[in-house]
């Protein structure tokens, strides 16, 4: 301890981010005192009221701070000086996360960092340590000869190796001046997109440097994992996900950051994982909207890759067969500004996806194309099946028509493998009575609940409410009640019911409730075991089924009439990766299909989807939004409120419309009426929105900055009003 000469003790002020939750109003680090000079990035526990918090040290005070009477402030307590502190890049990411998505930088850097980190003192750090010596140690012993590592690399498809050679002009050393433009891999389902993920981590992994890679959900995991890890032998890698254990969380978030992973593999979570030698981020299935985090920081992993990216100056690969529209429309060359368009956007505003200036005839992101499935394999011929067609009264009660039940009985008899897909769980989504009338409403929510025939319950998909079937009407006593519509439970019922001896197998969230079902249940389906797989999205997506000819949409009308203006994007993007689920063998890619069911067979969405066509698509829902003046055109924040009652929801953002119409930036702004979202009500608590547009991030940006600390004023002078958020640039609306 450093005694001064007037007897004061010597205390440098230091700003530290604490876990305070967002309604407290903190937005950004607090100030304490240390006795010690503390590197910024370094653990450390302060008292905060009469807590004592984690924290972490943010960076000094700004000597232009106003200056504070030294004896207001506290001191900082224990600090975990044998961790090696966070690196400013990782700082620099979070608070820009944070000032992004409008939260406060301690809530959210301490929301991404494993818990048991809080836990941690230097004894039992140093026992992690040793633990990952012993596990760097083993898996370097493991590490197979050069020779039969190489034997795993396939030949690279002409499109493939075009790929790779303008990503290695790209991976360049650190100490490039500009960060690389973020590569949009566009390739066909099927087209080899892993194998450059591969081969770029190999590059990167050359160049002893770590790699992020990140897919859209935790079930596809071990897939990727797998992969990885046959081809990467002997390299040390490691996953983050929801899925871990905490212990095991922070095992392998110590393993990045302290650099001993060179392979980290995640979900959107992962892309705040610290790695002080990160060389190449990957982004898989760019466009899913799982990126998207839907409660807390509403943060978009995908977008903060590609702002990371920049950060580190190091490659980002944005893969997918069907890109998001926003990264399609960043990925195409830019026009010069017409002189007639009003620039609103100021220069140099706080920037996501660069929202400087355009250079002319330049795209932000680099195109890479992979037009073609790997062996020739083609992709399924796409068979729009019209409904209309069906007699009236026969085919029209059953999402099973004749035509499809045949399609899948040929498959059977050859033995291949079909997919059906039903973006609906439980047996029916409604029960009712045939006598009064009466459904299955859930008595808290404005939603029915639906019907689970297999434990024969009546359960809310929103509030989780459940009940017993009753026997009998509760309001008439009718015996007679029954289903209405379909989930993938009786889809499955009826397949078995038409397909006598088919071995028909179901995966959705219901059949998957427990650890380690859905690889098991896959596994069925890779071993031949499965003649015909019912289910939900969940086995539409990234899976390299290899013995799959038929793959049948039963009924995907809905998505077409949606409020949700993302909602064909939505559809079109799982129609073709369903799709792509079938003739992933090439032998069987001639005889493929994917079959659409349909009422609206005209439908330009389903056009485009029969010629595989996502380029026109895409161009047709650009023209539209842009049209519209919505994304990617324009910028959107959603502020949402919750109350008891719809009026109470409705005032408080009736005010905080009021408040925002008053500040300069509302001439750039359009600022929508309050809504009820589309389910109003879920567990008594009404729910309301209201939708902010601007041409102008920045603009929008500085609006929002200004509109939190009057929003928690707000939310105090509402007694009625439970919790309000803002979602900024939000996927559903
Ligand atoms: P995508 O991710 O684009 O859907 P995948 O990477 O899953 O495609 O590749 C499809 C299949 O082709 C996989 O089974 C993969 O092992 C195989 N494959 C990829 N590249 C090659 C190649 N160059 N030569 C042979 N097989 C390949
Ligand atoms: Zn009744
Ligand atoms: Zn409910």
């Amino acid at each position: 301890m450093s005694e001064a000469l007037d007897g004061s003790r010597q205390m440098q002020r230091l700003r530290v981010a604490v876990d305070a939750p967002a309604h407290s109003g903190i937005a950004g680090p607090l100030d304490y005192l240390s006795e010690r000079a503390l590197t910024p990035g370094t653990l450390v526990t302060v008292p905060l009221g009469r807590r004592e918090l984690t924290g972490i040290v943010w960076d000094d005070a700004e000597p232009a701070d106003e200056p504070l009477d030294a004896s207001q402030l506290r001191d900082i307590g224990a600090s975990l000086d044998a961790l090696p502190p966070l690196s400013p890049n990782w700082r620099a990411l979070l608070d820009f996360s944070a000032a992004y998505y409008q939260r406060s930088v301690g809530e959210v850097a301490l929301s991404v960092l494993p818990p048991q980190l809080r836990e941690l003192d230097g004894k039992k750090l140093q026992a992690r340590l040793k633990k990952l010596d012993k596990w760097t140690a083993a898996v370097e012993q493991a590490r197979p000869d050069p020779a039969a590592a190489a034997a795993l690399r396939p030949e690279l498809s002409p499109a493939q190796a075009e790929a790779l050679a303008q990503l290695d002009g790209l991976l360049a050393p650190a100490e490039a001046a500009a960060a690389p433009p973020p590569l949009l891999l566009y390739g066909v389902t099927g087209s080899g997109k892993t194998e450059v993920y591969l081969r770029a981590a190999e590059h990167a992994l050359a160049a002893g440097r770590q790699v992020l890679v990140l897919v859209p959900e935790i079930n596809l995991t071990p897939q990727l994992e797998a992969r990885f890890a046959e081809r990467f032998a002997g390299h040390r890698i490691v996953s983050l996900h929801s899925g871990l254990t905490p212990a095991q969380r922070l095992q392998h978030w110590l393993a990045a950051h302290l650099g001993r992973a060179e392979l980290v593999l995640g979900t959107r979570l992962a892309v705040f994982a610290s790695m002080p030698r990160l060389g190449l981020i990957v982004v898989d299935e760019e466009h899913d909207p799982s990126y998207k985090q839907q409660d807390g920081a509403r943060y978009s992993a995908r977008d903060l890759a590609v702002y990371r990216a920049r950060l580190e100056k190091v490659p980002v690969i944005l893969g997918s067969a069907t890109p998001s529209l926003e990264s399609w429309q960043h990925a195409q060359p830019v026009s010069p500004p017409a002189p007639q368009t009003q620039q609103t956007a100021p220069q140099g505003g706080e920037g996501l996806l660069g929202s400087g200036p355009a250079k002319p005839s330049k795209s932000r992101y680099q195109l890479l194309r992979m037009p073609e499935r790997i062996g020739g394999g083609a992709l399924p011929r796409v068979r729009i099946f019209d409904m209309n067609t069906l007699p009236r009264n026969k085919g029209v009660t059953t999402a099973l028509t004749a035509p499809l039940i045949e399609a899948l009985r040929v498959r059977l008899e050859r033995g291949e493998q079909s997919l059906v897909f039903l973006n609906r769980r439980g047996y029916a989504p409604v029960l009712h009575c045939t006598e009064c009338g009466w459904k299955s409403e859930c008595p808290h929510c404005s939603a029915y609940r639906v019907f689970h025939k297999g434990d024969r319950t009546l359960r809310c998909h929103h509030c989780g409410f459940t009940e017993r079937v009753p026997d009998a009407c509760p309001d008439c006593g009718n015996q007679d009640i029954a289903p209405l519509g379909r989930g993938t439970e009786r889809l499955e019922e009826q397949l078995a019911a038409a397909l006598p001896g088919a071995r028909v197998a179901r995966i959705d969230a219901d059949s998957t409730k427990h650890k380690g079902a859905l690889e098991a249940q896959l596994g069925a389906v890779h071993a031949g075991e499965v003649d015909i797989l019912v289910g939900t999205q969940m086995i539409t997506k990234g899976h390299d089924f290899r013995r799959i000819t038929l793959v049948a949409a039963v009924n995907p009308d809905g998505a077409l009439f949606s409020s949700d203006f993302r909602a064909p994007e939505r559809l079109f993007s799982l129609l073709m990766q369903a799709a792509g689920r079938a003739g992933r063998d090439a032998e069987q890619a001639a005889r493929s299909e994917m079959w659409v069911q349909t009422w609206h067979p005209q439908h330009a969405l389903y056009k485009a989807l029969a010629r595989h066509d996502f380029e026109a698509f895409a161009k047709s829902q650009l023209e539209e939004r842009e049209s519209a003046g919505l994304p990617p055109f324009s910028h959107l924040a959603l502020l949402r409120a919750e109350a008891r009652t719809a009026e109470a929801a409705q005032a408080f953002l009736a005010a905080a419309a009021q408040w925002a119409q008053g500040q300069p930036e509302a001439q750039q702004l359009l600022i929508y009426p309050p809504v009820p979202m589309s389910v109003a009500r879920v567990a008594n608590v009404e729910r309301m929105q209201m939708l902010v547009e601007s041409a102008s991030r920045a603009a929008l940006q500085r609006l929002l900055w200004q509109w939190m600390p009057e929003l928690h004023a707000l939310k105090r002078e509402h007694k009625g009003l439970l919790r309000w958020a803002v979602d900024v640039d939000p996927l559903a609306i």
